[in-house]
């Protein structure tokens, strides 16, 4: 038997193709078949079979090395080349090795013509690692299906024009819309406004990828609620930008629980206006703003006359009506621009941005009037009216803070006090 592959290949070899040394080096597993028998087998097939060693597989026929249930495969292949077929395309199917293993490989067979015949080369590659791969890719595929179809968060992919290529069954829930009717839409058109996506965007440029960005989205039914989106953008191997993956959901509950307690902790719970501590707080902003641009600013402090005596003849409830009618009032006289808030008991404050002192005065003289002009009517049916004292003042360059101005204001509100009340008074810087 050897004797004929040694002649064999030696044709082989003076053919002008590589010679036995060469064929036995290389890494592909190679056998050679003359009729129905293995005359040469490499190393690398050798060890793809798990043969002891090289002479266990010759004379062995092709169809010896298959599964059985691949066999006729195999033997209709042989039987193409018997026929005068030049080359078999390449097919996959499953070895059988000396240890009874399976092997999942695929092999390219192709006639060669030699002097006095032909013999048929089978070139084989090993697919365990591909399928193991496949496997583990099928698996991810898998598990990533079961996420995709149950989770609460919204899985989308944009292509690189933002346009949806796939979107999970939670938009359902989330926008109302059926993922059919989003597929194939730009993802920007499920904004209030298109320029809101643009920071989105603008950070997956930068960082190519977020966590918890938070923005807005409409809902079919016209409701626009808060979303918090977690995304990264892909790449193909040459760096091409692909789109954008990732999930979003529907935080509204959340922004809605945090909008109410940041309005819980900045307003006052009696008239609804800024308290104390929020006024201040933005009064110092606007403070430091008008140094900057170098803008006139105005800040009253209003006090109520009398009020003790409001709560001494007709009671703390009714005190409570006086001072949120007279919060109303004042709110009446200014702008959206100013600030208004309760500096504690009957005392307010308003800031007046880039205003004169003749504006302000005229706003301060609203202010008292309207005061003067709201009627109360206590149980008894009798009927009595407040008034107000204000003490203004006019920020300066060298004031560092509010309390500065809070101090001015103080002091002129006790000039007006002390004139007889129901009047403005300036402190001038
Ligand atoms: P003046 O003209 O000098 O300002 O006299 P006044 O009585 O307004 O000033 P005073 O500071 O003596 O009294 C303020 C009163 O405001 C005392 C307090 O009982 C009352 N007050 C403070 N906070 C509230 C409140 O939330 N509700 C009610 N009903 N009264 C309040
Ligand atoms: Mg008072
Ligand atoms: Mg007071």
């Amino acid at each position: 038997m050897t004797a004929v592959a040694d002649d064999l290949l030696n044709a082989f070899a003076a053919s002008g193709l590589p010679c036995r040394k060469l064929l036995e080096m290389i890494p592909t597993p190679l056998a050679i078949f003359a009729g129905n028998e293995a005359v040469f087998v490499n190393a690398a097939a050798r060890v793809l079979m798990e043969a002891e060693c090289v002479e266990d597989l010759l004379g062995l026929s092709p169809t010896a090395f298959v599964h059985p249930l691949d066999r006729a495969i195999v033997a209709k292949r042989m039987g193409n080349l018997e026929e005068g077929a030049h080359v078999n395309a390449p097919v996959a199917f499953r070895l059988l090795t000396c240890r009874g293993r399976v092997r999942p490989i695929t092999t390219t067979s192709t006639r060669i013509a030699i002097s006095g015949g032909y013999l048929i080369a089978v070139i084989a590659t090993d697919d365990t690692k591909r399928f193991e791969t496949e496997d583990r890719l099928r698996e991810n595929e898998e598990n990533f299906q079961k996420l995709f179809e149950s989770t609460q968060d919204v899985y989308y992919r944009t292509d690189a024009d933002g346009v949806v290529l796939k979107v999970g069954p939670a938009v359902r829930r989330v926008l109302g819309y059926e993922p059919e009717e989003i597929v194939g839409r730009r993802a920007e058109d499920y904004y209030p406004h298109p320029s809101e996506r643009e920071p989105l965007k603008k950070a997956l440029r930068e960082y190519g990828q977020v966590q918890d960005f938070e923005g807005r989205m409409v809902r079919r039914d016209g409701v626009i609620i808060d979303i918090s989106i977690s995304t990264y953008a892909l790449y193909d191997s040459a760096g091409q930008f692909l789109g954008v993956e990732g999930i979003y959901r529907d935080i509204s509950d959340r922004k809605n629980l945090e909008r109410e307690l940041r309005r819980l902790a900045t307003s006052d719970s009696l008239t609804g206006i800024a308290n104390r501590r929020a006024f201040l707080e933005q009064a110092t902003d606007s403070l430091r703003r008008a140094a900057r641009y170098d803008k006139g600013l105005v800040l009253f402090i209003a006090d109520l006359d009398h009020f003790k005596a409001v709560n001494d003849l007709y009671g703390h409830v009714a005190g409570d009506a006086v001072l949120k009618s007279f919060a109303n009032a004042v709110a009446l006289e200014l702008r959206d621009t100013d600030l208004f808030g309760r500096l504690g008991g009957e005392e307010f404050g308003i800031l007046l941005h880039e205003v004169r002192r003749k504006e302000a005065q005229n706003v301060a003289e609203r202010i008292g009037d309207s005061t003067r002009g709201l009627r109360f009517v206590a149980a008894d049916g009798h009927e009595y009216r407040v008034t107000v004292s204000i003490g203004a003042t006019r920020n300066h360059r060298d004031d560092r803070g509010i309390e500065r101005l809070l101090a001015r204001a103080d002091m002129a509100l006790y000039a007006a006090k002390t004139a007889g009340r129901d009047c403005v008074r300036w402190s001038e810087p």
